[in-house]
């Protein structure tokens, strides 16, 4: 699958639609969720242009996807839920939710988050 430049994350990076900004650097940027699925909700993206995990895995660099990880992790230090706990979720794919085709990381947290994948 080729990189749709027009996406809604790909118009978030480049300004033309606003987004309620949580952490920015080089390589990345981060957001509250438009739709929060819980008390804390926020989309990690790379400013790369990466479809899904997949084409990032493959195609980033070692220090885009280092840079990524960190981001994750001090992201949910800042936002208070690394203790007591967090999820992130990558959805990959049609199967796997995927509704944004431009890679992103969700972190979830804020309550207890029950089972792992809803029925
Ligand atoms: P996914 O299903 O993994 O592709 O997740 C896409 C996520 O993007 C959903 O949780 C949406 O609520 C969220 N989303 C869509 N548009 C926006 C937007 N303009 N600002 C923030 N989040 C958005």
């Amino acid at each position: 699958m080729s990189y749709d430049k027009d996406n809604i994350f790909a118009k978030i990076l480049r300004g033309e639609i606003p987004c309620d900004k949580v952490y920015e650097d080089d390589q990345i940027l981060a957001f509250n969720d438009i739709g929060p699925q819980a008390p804390v909700h926020v989309l990690v993206i790379p400013k790369g242009a990466y479809v899904s995990q997949d084409d990032f895995n493959a195609n980033a660099s070692d220090a885009e996807i280092a840079g990524l990880w960190r981001a994750v992790s001090k992201i949910a230090g800042e936002l208070g839920v690394a203790e007591p706990g967090y999820r992130t979720i990558q959805n990959t794919g049609s199967d796997g939710g995927q509704e944004v085709p431009h890679f992103h990381v969700h972190i979830c947290g804020g309550r207890k988050l029950g089972r792992m994948i809803a029925p």
